[in-house]
């Protein structure tokens, strides 16, 4: 008999990315329904919501950032996991082929990136097998800016604003906190933690990262976990780091803790942030055919609910506050704008992530940089009809660029930089001497960002590959927040100050 293995696969990774599973969906309506009208973490929430329900509708990616598509198997005994491997991997082949994974693996040497979501390390497949005839397959997307927001504690050990952690659970208390203190915006907030209290360095991560294959909504089997687990979320929100780190009652939606055992001289707190994009599915199949049996995390007789209510119009809302820029930007014009304006941009806007900013430093760039808009995205492109449509294009973790970015703002004349999570003091001080800002878009609203662009109008440095190619977009009405200006002012320094104190009050 064929089995349908590979059908399932390809189904759940299709599912995986374009749909995030109800209780995500219950943890950020509860989030929504907690950041006051017109503040800027609830706009932004509002963005997200409409970015959740657009990839529903048109089966793309929730976020350009399709992520390490992590898979647990559990397997009957006697089942071939070399087969099931392989086919696991055709899978990826083929939803990358169809613009469900952004072609994500890159060869840490070279910088060559597969095409395929293919090599050393991807996809990552756990296998295990248990008593059952059934196969179970979970998997999760975890993508770059919120996998660089993990961090692993040696205890005991000194934090800022928290002081001591000691060996207790106390100790891991402060690193839970800490955790999502150094986070801010960077790993897109509202996350999700999974942790874990010891183990190796190895194991610990692991161990954290698997705590991720919860639901948000579960309680901890161990009562001391689940009081620490309740602790946490008890009082974490009044950190006040908000959604994408503007400030808000809500900075995390989960914490999900696990305990192993320990060498007597280790004492690890590993803590894998997960970003609001928090997308974790399973199926069990039958054993002999490879069909779904049923889903985990989710219903799918159950009509999916939309996160916007019907009728609260899509796309961005508009106050009547908003600047209208059109690139090329002159300095004046960018000088005006201030922290906090809401900006519309309309007409190009040049992608350029990691690669482009390293060819930046040694070549001149391909296209006219001066008074343009330069996007910290790597898109998901297709092409099509001998042209190229961007089927999901939200901004990437802006702070890798922190050694680049004030040259390339002297030495090319761009005067506005677009990304997420806010960039350092480097960069700060080359926004106010040449007359430039940084506009922080909303990360992981890949769908949202997309509709704003009405066209491609070419890419250089495609040998980059996609994500790394220097895409020329025109966009309209692309809505963004001004979070550093000509002037010296930072919303992201403002915000990580203030929630330090509040980390101070937390301290007891
Ligand atoms: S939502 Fe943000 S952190 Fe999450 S995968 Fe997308 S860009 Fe990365």
């Amino acid at each position: 008999m064929e089995s349908r293995f590979f059908d399932s696969m390809l189904e759940l990774i299709t599912v995986t990315s374009t749909n995030l599973p109800p209780d995500v969906r219950a943890a950020m309506r509860v989030a929504m329904a907690r950041e006051p009208d017109a503040t800027r973490s609830a706009q932004a929430l509002t963005i997200i919501a409409d970015n959740v329900d657009e990839a529903v509708a048109c089966e793309g990616p929730i976020c350009q950032d399709t992520g390490m598509p992590t898979f647990e198997l559990k397997v009957p005994v006697g089942a071939n996991q070399i087969w099931m491997r392989e086919q696991i991997e055709a899978a990826i082949v083929e939803a990358t082929a169809r613009g469900k994974l952004r072609p994500n693996s890159v060869d840490s040497i070279t910088g060559q990136n597969s095409g395929n979501n293919l090599g050393p390390g991807t996809p990552i497949v756990h296998v295990e097998q248990w008593a059952r005839d059934e196969i179970e397959v979970r998997l999760l997307l975890k993508g770059g800016g919120c996998e660089n927001s993990n961090v692993q504690y040696a205890l005991p050990c000194e934090l800022s604003h928290l002081g001591r952690a000691d060996r207790t659970l106390d100790g891991v208390r402060k690193c839970i906190l800490h955790a999502v203190w150094q986070a801010q915006g960077k790993g897109c907030s509202p996350g999700a933690l999974g942790v874990c209290i010891g183990g190796d360095r190895t194991s610990g991560y692991l161990h954290a990262k698997q705590q991720l294959f919860r639901t948000l909504d579960d309680r901890n089997p161990d009562e001391r976990l689940a009081e620490l687990e309740s602790t946490i979320m008890s009082t974490v929100n009044g950190l006040g780091v908000g959604t994408m780190g503007f400030g808000g009652q809500v900075s995390l939606i989960g914490c999900k803790v696990g305990a192993l055992n320990r060498l007597p001289a280790s004492f690890f707190v590993s803590v894998a942030y997960d970003c609001w994009a928090f997308r974790r599915l399973g199926v069990v199949l039958d054993g002999e055919r490879g069909t779904i049996r049923s889903w985990l995390y989710r219903d799918p007789d159950v009509a999916v609910e939309p996160m916007l209510a019907a009728g609260a119009g899509r796309g961005y809302r508009r106050t009547g506050q908003e600047i209208t820029l059109t690139p090329p930007l002159d300095e004046a014009t960018v000088r005006a704008l201030q922290v906090g304006d809401i900006v519309l941009v309309s007409g190009p806007m040049f992608t350029g992530r990691d690669a482009v900013h390293a060819y930046l430093m040694k070549h001149d760039p391909p296209v006219d940089l001066r008074g343009a808009v330069l996007y910290h995205c790597g898109p998901v492109v297709m092409q099509e009809d001998g042209g190229w449509r961007v089927t999901a294009a939200g901004p990437t973790t802006s702070i890798r660029e922190e050694p680049y970015q004030a040259e390339i703002l002297r030495r090319y004349g761009v005067r506005a930089v677009v990304g997420k999570g806010g960039m350092g003091a480097r960069t700060l001080a080359g926004l106010q001497e040449v007359g430039a800002v940084y506009l922080n878009a909303i990360g992981g609203a890949a769908q949202f960002y997309a509709r704003t662009i009405e066209r491609v109008d070419g890419v250089s440095l495609l040998e980059l590959g996609t994500p790394e190619a220097m895409w020329h977009l025109q966009v309209k009405e692309f809505p963004a927040i001004v979070t550093m200006d000509a002037h010296g002012n930072s919303l992201h320094e403002l915000v990580a100050e203030e929630s330090g104190a509040r980390l101070e009050m937390l301290r007891a």
